[in-house]
């Protein structure tokens, strides 16, 4: 078998050359032969179907008809010009219309020639149109061996200008898999192919591009789908039983004074009995002999830091050291603070080390870790600079993990000799699928209980033309002993004009709630340390009634007396930040509220995530909407990595096939776990490929 003619640079395919190549390395990623093969159409056409005109009714999907276009004219004021034509057929007349390449479109149609248009019918001032069609002429003679499903490839301006349209990367793909027949090797063993009746891998990568029918278009995507889904499920499993093999991990066998006395004296409540489980957990694991690598999810306010003080707690029983991790100074501070107030009397030595720690200060921080005096180090990305070394590092905790990129996780690990037992602490839920196949070797833990005596957050949307009412029921809130937060989009891109927009929100706050009645504190990403946490803690002493923010306080923070967030620009957030901002109120016991403020004229997937906010509280079903409205690559943490860089499959849609791949997965590798097996060699060769090329999404955590 050989693999080498489907790793052949895409430039010497025919038809391609050095500067299409160019293009399609840059505008599609595809560098080599393999990668044009998996470049699959995102659509298909029944080319067999004509539609007539006088059937066009309801929700259309894409659809074909035939006949001719007349009457092209440019419509529309000057600023906002469209063309349109009439195009008929022997039913009815329908409108097709272009709002760009106006002039291009304008002579270009025979009005005696017959054409076949292709295009997704929509309603515009109750009548049907088609805008921006494809067009092409009538076929001289139907050519009876093409196929009766034609694929679509998405294209981009810049590859058609260079004549890469999605016809011709069909071509393309036509020359290729010609110049490939017989040389495409199978990557799945005999067994699973005969078991599930696949189509063997040559036959899918022929029948995606150019299928005959629906059943073979349909076997075509299936068996794609389960080899890609079943081949990160493999790698998964594989680098777990490397790890538990590598990692020894220290024991913790003992369950001490610091555990006993913190529970007896200084637990100000019952843990909750999801807590206990989760703790539990955990013991279990650090008791076990091999290194813990544990994902914990809690959705916001389910109480994790407790669960990370014990959890270090249990490390210092054993006589080991423990770093906590936190995504931003103000978390980090908070951290201390609450831990340090909660560990008051109990001989726990913990520190702070973040990067406006004072250099003396730090000088005896890094003794004190070498020399073991001390126990617990909070802090933020400080923690993993080259000289923060400790004496005796067992437990790295990371808080809100999505917060960190790849290589700054990995750094923490290569501090000891004995890999550390790694805990990470996640609120934004992660579907059970794409956990599954984002953390497949991590252990996981959830937290899917909140503390008792939580009232949920009662969220509601208002127009930016309801501000009135809105500044109405803050000063109600505020006459009841409330705190409230009004945060303000800060996104990459656009930070300036964003604080701007921070500016100018601060300014009419402030007319609005003017001092000596009101106070407010402002505190954004622009602003020193220093003056952050002197803006926080004049919040939370309740110097001040309000407290305008940029998205710094997403993460974590905890003030219970503040009951209302208002979030301003919300159409601008995701919805797994909304639900964190959510997460900041509704700590106490007091009713709170979230007032999600938006434009008055919102896209419709906007709407939708606004609506999903007002109708759960539910952290899962909002991770769940997220996936479903933006797509797995969007989520946080994951698009940095590119790890959900799937082909075909979908990890929502495909829910099952993923759930089958990960069984078979791990049945083949309990029967046969260095993969030598006669049966397994296929697989055990397309793991090892996949190893060197492609990104390996598992060196994550
Ligand atoms: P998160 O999981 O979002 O990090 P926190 O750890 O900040 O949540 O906890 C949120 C709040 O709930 C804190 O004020 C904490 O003291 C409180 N809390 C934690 N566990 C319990 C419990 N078992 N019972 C009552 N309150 C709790
Ligand atoms: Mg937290």
């Amino acid at each position: 078998m050989n693999i080498s003619i489907l790793e052949t640079p895409i430039e010497y395919l025919k038809g391609v050359g050095p500067k299409r190549a160019q293009l399609l390395n840059k505008e599609l990623g595809i560098f080599k032969f393999i990668d044009l093969l998996h470049y699959y159409p995102f659509r298909y056409v029944d080319k067999s179907k004509v539609h007539k005109i006088k059937d066009i009714s309801g929700d259309l999907a894409y659809i074909q008809l035939k006949g001719k276009i007349s009457n092209m004219q440019i419509v529309g004021s000057p600023r906002a010009k469209r063309l349109t034509a009439t195009f008929h057929d022997d039913t009815g007349a329908i409108e097709l219309v272009w709002f760009k390449g106006i002039r291009w479109f304008m002579d270009k149609f025979d009005p005696d020639k017959e054409y076949i248009v292709f295009g997704k019918p929509s309603i515009f001032n109750n009548k049907y149109n088609i805008p921006h069609p494809d067009i092409d002429p009538v076929p001289e003679h139907d050519d009876p061996v093409s196929n009766r499903l034609e694929g679509f490839y998405s294209s981009t301006e810049k590859l058609k200008s260079k004549g890469l349209s999605s016809k011709n990367i069909s071509k393309l793909v036509k020359t290729l898999l010609k110049s490939t027949e017989g040389k495409i090797p199978e990557v799945l063993s005999n067994q699973i192919i005969k078991n599930l009746a696949l189509t063997n891998r040559e036959k899918a990568l022929l029948n995606i591009h150019f299928p005959e029918s629906q059943e073979q278009l349909q076997k075509a995507q299936a068996r794609l789908k389960f080899e890609e889904l079943f081949f990160i499920q493999l790698r998964l499993l594989v680098y777990k039983i490397t790890r538990m093999k590598r990692s020894k991990g220290r024991i913790f066998t003992r369950v001490g004074n610091y555990v006993n006395e913190f529970y007896k004296k200084k637990l100000p409540f019952e843990l909750t009995g999801a807590q206990k489980k989760v703790i539990r957990e955990i013991r279990a694991d650090m008791g076990s002999g091999s290194q813990m690598n544990r994902l914990l999810q809690g959705d916001v306010g389910s109480g994790k830091t407790l669960v990370a003080l014990m959890s270090a707690l249990i490390a210092l029983d054993n006589g080991y050291q423990t770093c906590l991790m936190a995504p931003t100074e103000i978390l980090a501070n908070q951290h201390f603070n609450t831990i340090s107030r909660m560990l008051e009397g109990l001989n726990v030595q913990i520190n702070l080390l973040t990067g406006s720690t004072k250099s003396t200060e730090r000088k005896v921080i890094h003794e004190n870790l070498i020399n073991g005096n001390l126990h617990l180090l909070i802090g933020t990305h400080a923690l993993i600079e080259d000289n923060v070394r400790f004496k005796n590092l067992a437990l790295v905790i990371i808080d809100e993990q999505h917060r960190f990129g790849v290589a700054q996780r990995a750094k923490l690990w290569v501090k000891n000799i004995t890999p550390p037992h790694i805990l990470v602490m996640t609120a934004t839920p992660i579907p059970r699928t794409l956990a599954m196949t984002l953390y497949g070797d991590l252990d996981i833990s959830i937290i899917d209980e909140l503390p008792p005596g939580r009232k949920p957050v009662k969220t509601y949307h208002y127009y930016d033309s309801a501000r009135l009412k809105l500044f109405g029921f803050i000063k109600d809130q505020i006459k009841q002993g409330r705190q409230i937060y009004i945060v303000y989009p800060l996104i990459k891109e656009s930070e300036k004009l964003d604080l701007k927009d921070l500016l100018d929100g601060y300014e009419s706050i402030q007319r609005a709630f003017p001092l000596p009645d009101y106070a407010i504190s402002i505190v954004h990403g622009k602003m020193k340390a220093k003056e952050k946490e002197y803006e926080m803690q004049r919040f939370i002493k309740g110097e001040t009634q309000i407290m305008v923010a940029t998205t710094v306080i997403e993460v974590g923070v905890d003030i219970p007396n503040a009951s209302v967030m208002v979030i301003e620009n919300a159409e601008r957030f995701g919805l797994s930040q909304l639900h964190q901002l959510r997460g900041r109120v509704g700590r106490g016991a007091d009713q709170s509220y979230c007032i999600l403020m938006s434009h008055d004229k919102l896209s419709n997937e906007a709407r939708s995530r606004l609506n999903t906010m007002v109708n759960t509280n539910d952290g899962f079903e909002i991770a769940e909407a997220d996936l479903r409205l933006r797509g797995p690559g969007d989520l946080q943490g994951t698009q940095q990595s590119g790890l959900l860089d799937l082909k075909i499959a979908n990890i929502i849609k495909d829910e099952k096939i993923l759930k089958y791949a990960r069984n078979l997965a791990r049945e083949i590798l309990d029967k046969d776990p260095s993969l030598s097996k006669s049966e397994n060699l296929p697989i055990a060769k397309h793991l090892k490929y996949l190893n060197k090329t492609a990104p390996s999404w598992v060196d994550i955590s």
